[in-house]
């Protein structure tokens, strides 16, 4: 069984993915290469610039907060890990389409 990693696009081994057992298949979207690039980045910018880090941190949270009331940051965080995203990939834009997403989702 194959399946195709959102973030790098290339097709891997069910192996090659770690288990979810929230998701439909029982597996990440993103492969487990991706997944330990993707917390490596996130450490070493964390490590390496940790005011920068902070603040944008900060801005996003703050974002949220403001233009959707109710709504969690780590909720969009755990989005944008099944997407494979880095936390400095978060843009508003983004925010906006997931949250408007599960509104309508959740309307039906
Ligand atoms: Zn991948």
């Amino acid at each position: 069984m194959f399946k195709t990693c959102v973030k790098c696009g290339i097709e891997k081994e069910y192996d090659d993915f770690h288990n979810e057992t929230a998701s439909e298949d029982g597996k990440k979207n993103v492969c487990k290469q991706c997944v330990s690039d993707n917390n490596a980045t996130n450490y070493y910018w964390e490590k390496t610039n940790p005011e920068s880090y902070r603040e944008h941190m900060f801005s996003r949270k703050a974002y949220v907060e403001q233009a959707h009331p109710g709504v969690k940051y780590e909720t969009i965080k755990k989005w944008m890990y099944k997407r494979g995203m880095r936390i400095g990939q978060c843009s508003r834009t983004f925010i906006d389409e997931q949250i408007q997403k599960r509104k309508a989702e959740n309307a039906k």
